[in-house]
């Protein structure tokens, strides 16, 4: 579903503020009229670190996820320099932001245009397909490169991730013969890849994903050069505490190897959610308190689409001082727009005494969040504000303190 959002986070909402404040309470103190978006870099950074330090191959970052040019230039800072991109828009937007960066256009069905700006001008090398029409389009388009790398998607199951992305895309087994056949005449490289799914909770789904790619090269009997496994790295949100992503990435490593592929074939990644969900948040204010039910000043056409549309819980916390001490109480949240649809069931777990004029902090909103704010009804905020507080979640900030301890017991 984030597919057909491609083209609208592109336009980034604001740049961000060059005043750095210390912590979301400070924000929530300043008594904001608008939702205020609180980045992180340092969170994105460690994130991008674990990546580069940890997946044994090359990671690359979705640009879908969050296209923040800043975002984008952290991760370049931390070691990533493949960007997985999905429109003409974001291929120029990486080219701007980045110069230096490799660009692979991932997206199976693409513009003809897109594909020939992307290869005479931006130097794109790397294309997805997952049809013999998309191939000859590319072929056209190039006008016959020798030194593309091409990468055939096949379709996986998308059964232990949150978000299917089983339907729209990918070849099914039957059909993949001929396409890996043709794609092997045309290529310089020859790649496979895949999507198990977004937030994928456990490392099976890789495991079984890399038993059709086996199964797709023993049927073809071709050599492939690249093993993407694309993304659908987790993040942690309340009620979904993912294994530790070193399992995972041990599951990929381990079903590499085994692989029928030559010696030098490479395994590339294509994380998005897992790199930037930490990187964001917003503060919210309560306007008005009916019951159980928050009206809050951002809402589904805002930050909250999939709060929204899926049914996603984030992380919440009141942000008041002196803290409350009432316990906590189940709340959903109603949007500022004038539509029925801008709610959000939760529950979102609050103080019971929560009441308007406080301030909430929505977390893990760098990936598909942040992404996805429109301006529908005169509503959304393009006030973007640096804290270095810790994000309310994390999954990389555990590891980095057990580094840091094990530097100090040597
Ligand atoms: C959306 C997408 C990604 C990123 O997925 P995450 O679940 O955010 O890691 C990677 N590759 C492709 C082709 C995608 O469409």
């Amino acid at each position: 579903m984030h597919q057909d959002h491609c083209a609208l986070g592109l336009a980034p909402l604001s740049t961000v503020a060059r005043n750095s404040v210390s912590s979301a309470l400070d924000i929530a103190q300043a008594k904001p009229v608008q939702p205020v978006t609180l980045v992180r870099p340092h969170a994105a950074a460690r994130a991008a670190r674990f990546f580069v330090e940890k997946f044994p191959g090359r990671s690359m970052y979705a640009v879908k996820a969050n296209p923040s040019p800043e975002l984008i230039q952290i991760l370049w800072d931390n070691g990533i320099t493949h960007f997985d991109v999905a429109s003409i828009a974001e291929v120029r937007l990486v080219a701007r932001t980045l110069p230096e960066a490799t660009l692979c256009f991932m997206h199976p069905v693409k513009a003809e245009e897109a594909i020939a700006e992307a290869y005479f001008t931006h130097g794109v090398r790397v294309f997805s397909l997952d049809s013999l029409e998309e191939l000859d389009k590319i072929m056209r388009a190039t006008r016959n490169a020798s030194d593309l790398t091409l990468c055939v998607r096949l379709r996986v199951s998308s059964e232990h991730s949150k978000l299917s992305l089983a339907s729209k895309f990918g070849v099914p087994a039957q059909d993949a013969k001929p396409l890996l056949f043709a794609a092997r005449q045309a290529a310089d490289a020859l790649g496979i890849c895949f999507h198990v799914g977004s937030q994928a909770m456990t490392p099976e789904a890789y495991a079984e994903a890399m038993e059709r790619v086996r199964a797709a090269i023993v049927d073809a009997a071709v050599t492939v050069d690249v093993i993407d496994v694309g993304g659908g790295f987790p993040s942690s949100y309340p009620d979904m505490a993912p294994p530790p992503l070193e399992l995972y990435f041990e599951t990929i490593h381990r079903a590499f190897e085994s692989l029928p592929i030559s010696y030098s074939a490479e395994l590339w990644a294509e994380p998005g959610r897992a790199l930037c969900a930490e990187y964001s948040s917003v503060v919210v204010r309560v306007e008005k308190r009916r019951g159980n039910e928050l009206y809050i000043n951002d809402g589904a056409y805002g930050a909250l689409f999939d709060a929204a549309h899926i049914g996603w819980r984030f992380p919440v916390t009141l942000l008041r001082e002196p803290q409350s001490t009432v316990r906590d109480h189940p709340f959903s949240f109603y949007g500022p727009t004038c539509d029925d649809l801008d709610h959000m069931a939760g529950p979102f777990l609050l103080p019971a005494d929560i009441t308007a004029g406080d301030y909430i902090e929505i977390g893990m909103l760098g990936a598909y969040g942040s992404a996805m704010r429109t301006t529908f009804n005169g509503f959304g905020s393009d006030e973007t504000v640096i804290v270095e507080d810790e994000p309310m979640v994390s999954l990389y900030a555990e590891v980095e303190r057990e580094a840091a301890s094990n530097v100090v017991k040597l």
